[in-house]
């Protein structure tokens, strides 16, 4: 019976054995099965995948589609960036990188950043980064990461961004001059009146170019261009920087000294007066070039940009009436 027994109970023990092999196999298979069909997904997903160490940044696991994108062979990427996902962050980027991780960390157990990379012949690409963070039961945090490569977006965008500037500039500025147009002038003096305070100064100057039409008729209306292109450069000259100045007609100029005094505008005036004045000879063919100005003041003579353009427009008209090549205050 013992003997039985015993031989009952090796037995038992051989069948679980032969079970648990069997078990184990088809655990195999199926783990297998799962790795192929993992490693058929990375390899023809778009883009690539890695892994690294959250703490020391060594990297760990590099789809092919990640080297596809920086057209290099496994040895060659590790041994480039030193086995370390930081180092593949190009230099201009690397700092911002480390700063947004962190920042989103804060919030989230994942990543999303956009960064350039030299692949493995010095070419930029940009490169778009979502990244998850994971945590393992044996404390080891790591990042999985997908990348795409976006490069040829950016080139698009980033044209997009430039053909956009080149739109808001055209809209602002007049073309022949590159000075403020009328619409973006009354813009910016409309802002600037917004937050002036009755005690702040500022002047208007209507500037008009004398006897332009001459200039037209006995020269050509293309050197009367290039006279309206040297009255927008002499303007530009004799103000600052922080002054608005804008032509707003044929050959109409509008100046906005902001926080200026009445002594330091007739200044002006007078340069421009003096900087304008020039007698044209071509051909035997004489024409005198000057400028009359309008000028009035905030807030004294208006509040707003209408009241202080129809204050300088009618002083301007004094100038005219005065003879032209000198500066009226509106109400003297
Ligand atoms: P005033 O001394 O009273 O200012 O007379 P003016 O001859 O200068 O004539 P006005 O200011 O009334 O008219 C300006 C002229 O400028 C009218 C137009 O023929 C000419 N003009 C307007 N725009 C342009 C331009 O872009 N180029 C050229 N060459 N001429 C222009
Ligand atoms: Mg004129």
């Amino acid at each position: 019976m013992v003997g039985n027994t015993g031989f009952g109970q090796h037995n038992t023990e051989a069948v679980r054995i032969l079970q648990l092999e069997a078990e184990l196999a088809d655990t195999k298979k199926r783990l297998q099965a799962a790795e192929d069909r993992l490693s058929v997904l990375l390899e023809s997903m778009p883009g690539g995948v890695l892994s690294y160490d959250a703490d020391t940044g060594k990297l760990d696991y590099i789809s092919p589609g990640t080297l596809q994108i920086f057209h290099c062979s496994e040895e060659e990427f590790r041994e480039r960036y030193y086995n370390c996902f930081d180092l593949i962050i190009s230099k201009i980027d690397r700092a911002r990188v480390k700063q947004q991780i962190k920042d989103q960390l804060n919030y989230f157990d994942s990543v999303e950043l956009t960064y350039r990379v030299e692949d493995i012949l010095d070419n930029i690409m940009w490169i778009y980064h979502r990244g998850r963070l994971v945590t393992g039961e044996d404390g080891r945090s790591t990042f999985f990461v997908v990348l795409s490569d976006i490069t040829d977006e950016k080139l698009v965008q980033n044209q997009m961004n430039r053909n956009a500037q080149k739109l808001i500039e055209k809209a602002e500025l007049d073309g022949m001059t590159s000075l403020y147009n009328k619409v973006s002038m009354q813009a910016a003096i409309e802002e600037c009146l917004s937050t002036s305070g009755v005690g702040s100064c500022h002047a208007m100057l209507m500037i008009d170019t004398d006897n332009f039409k001459s200039v037209n008729d006995t020269f050509g209306h293309a050197y009367g261009d290039k006279i309206i292109v040297f009255v927008a450069d002499s303007i530009r000259k004799i103000f600052r920087g922080t002054d608005f100045v804008g032509r707003v007609g044929g050959d109409e100029f509008m100046v906005f000294m902001r926080h200026t005094s009445r002594n330091i505008t007739e200044e002006r005036a007078r340069q421009l007066n003096e900087a304008i004045r020039r007698d044209l000879c071509e051909d035997g063919k004489l024409v005198k070039i000057s400028c009359s100005i309008g000028i009035s003041f905030f807030s004294q003579d208006g509040d707003t940009y209408q009241k202080l353009f129809s204050a300088a427009d009618e002083a301007l008209y004094h100038a005219k009436e005065a003879g032209k090549n000198c500066y009226r205050i509106f109400g003297k």
